[in-house]
C-alpha cells in the first residue's frame, strides 16, 4: 500500500564504511553471516560486492519474463573472513597490512581502484543495500512462498519458518542482495531495519552516516526529502533500471570533475564518461546531472535553490520521515 524508500547522495558519500560497520555490528557479526555485508560499500568503475554480480543475467526481462540467474561462488566471490595477524601490526613486525593468507579476493579488494590514467583518473564510492524492490525477482522466483513484500512499508523480507534453502532467490535477485547462511542452510537479506522502522528510527546505516547522504522516507510523502528527490526534482534514480526489478533505492548520480588535456589545461569533458554512468543508471542520468549543475549554479550566485538545501542537510533529523 505505501513504499519506504531510501535515497543516497553519491556526491557526498567519503567511502568511510560506517554505515557497513553499524550494519554489521547490528545484524550479521554473528555464526553463518561472517562473510555477509547486508550493507556494502564498493568502488565504481569495480568489480563490486560479489565480484562481478552485475554480470549475471538476472531480475526480469522486459517481457514479464524471470531470469533465473546464477548463484555466485559462495562464500569466495564475496571474501572469505579472515583473521589478522594484530599482535604483529601492532608490535610492529608485520610485513604488510594484509594478513597473511591464501585469499585473492574480498570485499573492497578492488576499493579505490578505479579507472582513467593519470591525471584523468576517476571513482566513486557506491553504498548498496538491498532494493526492496517494487518487483521483486527474489520473491518471485521463491518456490516456497518464503518471501514477502509488506504492504504497510514495501519491505522486502524472508520468513525463515518457510525458507527451506533453495537459493532461488539469489540467482534472481540481479544485485545479489540476498546470501546463504551456511550454517543454518537458509537465505537472509537486509530487512531496512524493520524493528527499527516500527519504532519511527530510520535503519542503522542512514542513521550512522557520517556524510548524510542517507533520506529516508515515504514516496508518497510530498513534503519529504525522497519524495522531492525522486519524483519533483527528479535528481535521484535506480540503480541498473535495466534489470527490471523497480528498485526502492535511488541515487543522487555522481558529479564529475574536468578532464584536463595534454597540455594539462581543463577541459569541457567530464571525467567519468557518460556511458558508464548511462550504463549503471539508464538514460535518465543526463537529466539528474543538468538538473543538479544548473541547481548548484544558482547556489554559487547566492540565488536560493531548495533542491541543494535538501540535498545539503542542516539538519540530519530532517533526513527522515517514517
Ligand atoms: S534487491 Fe534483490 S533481494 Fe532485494 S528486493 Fe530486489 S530482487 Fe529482492
Ligand atoms: S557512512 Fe555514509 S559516507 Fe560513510 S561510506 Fe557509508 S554511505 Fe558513505
Amino acid at each position: 500500500m505505501r513504499q519506504l524508500a531510501m535515497v543516497m547522495d553519491l556526491n557526498k558519500c567519503l567511502g568511510c564504511q560506517t554505515c557497513t560497520a553499524a550494519c554489521k555490528t547490528q545484524w550479521t557479526n554473528r555464526a553463518g553471516r561472517e562473510y555477509m555485508y547486508w550493507n556494502n560499500v564498493e568502488t565504481q568503475p569495480g568489480s563490486g560486492y560479489p565480484k562481478g554480480y552485475m554480470n549475471y543475467e538476472a531480475g526480469w526481462d522486459g517481457k514479464g519474463n524471470l531470469k533465473k540467474g546464477e548463484i555466485p561462488p559462495i562464500p569466495e566471490d564475496y571474501g572469505i573472513p579472515w583473521e589478522y595477524n594484530y599482535k604483529e601490526l601492532m608490535d610492529g613486525s608485520a610485513k604488510t597490512l594484509r594478513p597473511d593468507s591464501e585469499n585473492t579476493w574480498s570485499a573492497n579488494w578492488d576499493e579505490d581502484v578505479g579507472d582513467g590514467e593519470y591525471p584523468n583518473s576517476y571513482f566513486f564510492y557506491l553504498p548498496r543495500i538491498c532494493n526492496h524492490c517494487t518487483k521483486p525477482a527474489c520473491l518471485a522466483a521463491c518456490p516456497n512462498k518464503a518471501i514477502r513484500k509488506r504492504e504497510e512499508d514495501g519491505i522486502v523480507l524472508v520468513d525463515l519458518k518457510l525458507c527451506k534453502g533453495a537459493m532461488e532467490c539469489i540467482k534472481a535477485c540481479p544485485y545479489k542482495k540476498v546470501y546463504f547462511n551456511l550454517d543454518i542452510g537458509q537465505t537472509e537479506k537486509c530487512i531496512f531495519c524493520f524493528p527499527r522502522i516500527e519504532k519511527g528510527l530510520p535503519p542503522a546505516c542512514a542513521k550512522q552516516c557520517v556524510g548524510r547522504i542517507r533520506h529516508v522516507g515515504y514516496l508518497d510523502d510530498e513534503e519529504g526529502h525522497v519524495y522531492k528527490l525522486v519524483k519533483k526534482w527528479k535528481v535521484a534514480i535506480p540503480l541498473r533500471p535495466d534489470f527490471g526489478t523497480l528498485p526502492n533505492v535511488y541515487y543522487v548520480p555522481p558529479l564529475s570533475p574536468p578532464k584536463f588535456n595534454e597540455k594539462g589545461e581543463v577541459t569541457d569533458e567530464p571525467r567519468i564518461p557518460m556511458e558508464f554512468l548511462k550504463r549503471l543508471f539508464g538514460k535518465e542520468v543526463e537529466n539528474a546531472l543538468a538538473t543538479l549543475k544548473s541547481e548548484m549554479g544558482k547556489k554559487e550566485k547566492g540565488e536560493k535553490s531548495e533542491l541543494m538545501d535538501t540535498l545539503i542537510a542542516y539538519k540530519h533529523g530532517e533526513m527522515f520521515r517514517i
